[in-house]
């Protein structure tokens, strides 16, 4: 098969150990910038020019699509959907993964475990919205945030209310959620590959740091899901129709609660933490189900 990798440096651990798998297991690769892409389509069909060439031998596609360029990434996705060619991750579920609240909205009807979450249009200055979660200290996320940024703390109901105020000063949209304590600042990644958590890992941040990501310090190790985490993570990667997803709990006392359901998750930590070859449980699932999921021309979901 002629698999492409489609993300904008293949330099990344990521791009780099999925080539290796392709390679490994007797397959071709190639890394396309998907921002390079040119989509075209007419009444014969859709193309996907790069470098000038339209692109024809690819067999299947692992998305690998950064958070600021979701829109134009998952365009392309699309097309490559819509030529028949397989992708490793939906579009669709691509674009539904990247907006927490679209996400919780989903999880929430699927009965999947999440902390108590509050979005209103216009708090007003008052703290309406507020009792809704019960009282402080409340979590407040900007909507497309990653990497921990925009995620913030109040401790008490007067700074909730001053921090709402000021993202609604600057049109920004937050949600208010309920602050999980007995986390204690730390949180679990499901790497998830076909229905099966193939690796897992907790994640500790750094000494007085609610929030877990590496990216602020935090660091990983190997951990043994429960096997209500384990249902959780699946349940949630598969109500979002993600066949590859980082699914990252908080461990509550009232049992798991899913934060969000990575679409593009990191190899890095997952395979350091593990030592489990996560690139080839996804080649590997690839070869399998590009011939069992592929759908006839006009049935391709759009
Ligand atoms: P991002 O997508 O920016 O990583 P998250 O929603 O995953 O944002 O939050 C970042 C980190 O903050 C989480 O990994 C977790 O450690 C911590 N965190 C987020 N929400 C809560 C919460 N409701 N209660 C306790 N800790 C939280």
């Amino acid at each position: 098969m002629k698999i492409a990798v489609l993300s904008r440096n293949p330099k990344l651990y990521s791009t780099k150990r999925l080539v290796e798998a392709i390679e490994q297991r007797g397959h071709t690769s190639q890394v396309i910038d998907h921002l390079k892409c040119d989509i075209v389509m007419d009444e014969n069909g859709p193309y996907i020019f790069y470098n000038g060439k339209a692109l024809k031998d690819i067999d299947a596609v692992i998305p690998r699509i950064g958070a600021s360029v979701t829109f134009y990434g998952t365009a392309v996705v699309r097309q490559f959907e819509m030529m028949k060619v397989f992708s490793a991750v939906d579009s669709l579920a691509i674009t539904r993964s990247r907006d927490k609240l679209r996400s919780l909205q989903i999880l929430s009807r699927s009965g999947v475990g999440i902390p108590k979450t509050a979005f209103t249009n216009y708090s007003r200055g008052d703290n309406k919205v507020l009792k809704h979660i019960g009282r402080a200290p409340v979590v407040i996320k900007l909507l497309e945030g990653t990497q921990g940024l925009g995620v913030v703390l109040a401790e008490t109901d007067k700074a909730a209310t001053s921090v709402v105020e000021a993202f609604e000063s600057l049109n920004t949209r937050v949600i208010l959620q309920e602050f999980i304590e007995e986390a204690g600042g730390a949180d679990l990644r499901a790497f998830i590959v076909d229905g099966k958590v193939v690796g897992a890992m907790k994640r500790q941040g750094k000494e007085g740091e609610f929030r877990s990501n590496l990216h602020r310090g935090g660091h990983a190790s190997v951990f043994k899901l429960s096997k209500a985490e384990r249902e959780t993570a699946l349940k949630a990667a598969k109500c979002m129709g993600l066949a590859i997803a980082g699914v990252d709990m908080l461990q509550s006392k009232r049992g798991p609660m899913v934060l969000e359901v990575n679409s593009s998750p990191g190899l890095e930590g997952i395979e350091k933490a593990t030592e489990v070859d996560v690139a080839g449980k996804i080649i590997e699932y690839i070869e399998e189900a590009s011939s069992r999921k592929r759908l006839p021309k006009d049935k391709v979901k759009a």
